[in-house]
């Protein structure tokens, strides 16, 4: 009988489709100044949250609430749809794998826009599956038309993100709903709205809109950027009850923690509180945007907490020095840098960087 060695150093046979999964690259932490690197909300817990949190935290030797009901039912409510066309996840990072457990088997394929959100390549490598990436119109926009066109029958997934990330330009109703009418029923979309909260554009789309009359359609959505959880990992997905019940099986079992649940149900309560703060940041991206517009940067429009600057080679020479200005930014390979909004003061530190380096 052939058995490996003990003590040999071989390992372990691992799944071959690990060696395709790229590794998550997280937005470096300043050491001292700011971080612009992780579309992090800027501002710290509101005090009925962070009571919320604490309370929670004397729970912490009992298991969550499974389904988290009465979390649930505030978004059903808060949303207007039905309480069963909700999935709560571990952020919608963990739902996004979840989709991919419940959509794709090896060698199926999954459809999305590039550059986009960087876990999408890593969980459709993970599950096996066949990345199609469709490269961005010249203008940093998803090109709908290619994406349609990409689709073939082994396709399961297309995951459309609006607004982008990392780019910021979000899709408006009408290309969307054109596009939607395209794809086949038997497809799987996912609207992943991370930042619906930050667009202020009124021909923009509303996932829940357009989930209500199709059967395909799921939305991603997440506590972690305007709501200001990131720490405490909670999203949700909204979708119709076959594909929401398929979700809540493929959850980790207790994985939405009690301090998550109660945090979300307190944000919700200080929505308009929390909003505010949106609209603080939204004044500011448009105060960046235009500062940078003005040095002479090409900067596309953003509807999310974050800009984009296409800088090729000059990618990570641009961030070395914005580092080295106290501003830690996230660069893209040679494509360019995602440069969060952040707090006034941090702000005024990018733009006076960004006005050094040229
Ligand atoms: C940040 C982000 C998410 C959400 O991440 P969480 O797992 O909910 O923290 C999802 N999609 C996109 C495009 C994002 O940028």
């Amino acid at each position: 009988m052939a058995m490996a060695q003990a003590g040999t150093g071989s390992s372990p046979r691992l799944r071959s489709t690990l060696d395709a999964v790229p590794v998550y690259v997280p937005g470096k932490t300043a050491a001292s100044g700011w971080k612009l690197s992780s579309n992090e909300n800027p501002y710290p817990p509101l005090d009925g949250v962070l009571e919320a949190v604490t309370l929670a935290a004397g729970r912490m030797h009992r298991y969550p609430d499974l389904h988290g009901t009465e979390l649930t039912n505030r978004l059903a409510e808060h949303l207007a749809v039905p309480a069963p066309h909700i999935a709560l996840g571990t952020g919608s990072s963990g739902l996004l794998q979840q989709l991919m457990q419940i959509a794709v088997d090896p060698g199926d394929e999954v459809v999305y826009a590039w550059r986009s959100f960087e876990s999408y390549p890593i969980a459709t490598r993970l599950f096996g599956a066949a990345s199609v990436e469709v490269p961005l119109t010249g203008d940093e926009a998803h090109d709908l038309a290619a994406m349609a066109q990409a689709i073939t029958d082994r396709t399961r997934l297309v995951l459309v993100c609006t607004p982008n990330n990392p780019t910021g330009k979000a899709l408006h109703r009408d290309e969307l709903e054109r596009f939607l009418d395209r794809v086949p029923v038997d497809v799987l979309v996912v609207l992943d709205e991370a930042y619906v909260e930050f667009n202020t554009d009124p021909h923009c789309a509303d996932g829940i809109e357009l989930y209500q009359e199709r059967a395909n359609v799921v939305v991603l959505r997440t506590f972690s950027k305007a709501y200001g959880l990131a720490g405490l990992r909670i999203g949700y997905a909204v979708a119709h009850a076959p594909v929401a019940e398929a979700l809540r099986k493929t959850a980790v079992p207790f994985g939405v923690s009690t301090a998550a649940q109660s945090a979300a149900l307190a944000s919700l309560d200080r929505q308009d509180e929390l909003m505010g703060r949106v609209a603080d940041l939204v004044t500011e991206r448009e105060r960046v945007y235009e500062a940078l517009l003005r040095q002479g940067w090409t900067v596309p429009e953003s509807q999310a907490n974050f800009l984009w600057l296409r800088l090729g080679e000059q990618t990570s020479g641009f961030a070395d020095h914005c580092r080295d200005a106290g501003v830690m930014v996230r660069p893209y390979g040679q494509d360019g840098v995602r440069i969060t909004v952040g707090e006034p003061q941090a702000n005024d530190a990018l733009v006076a960087a960004a006005a050094r380096y040229r």
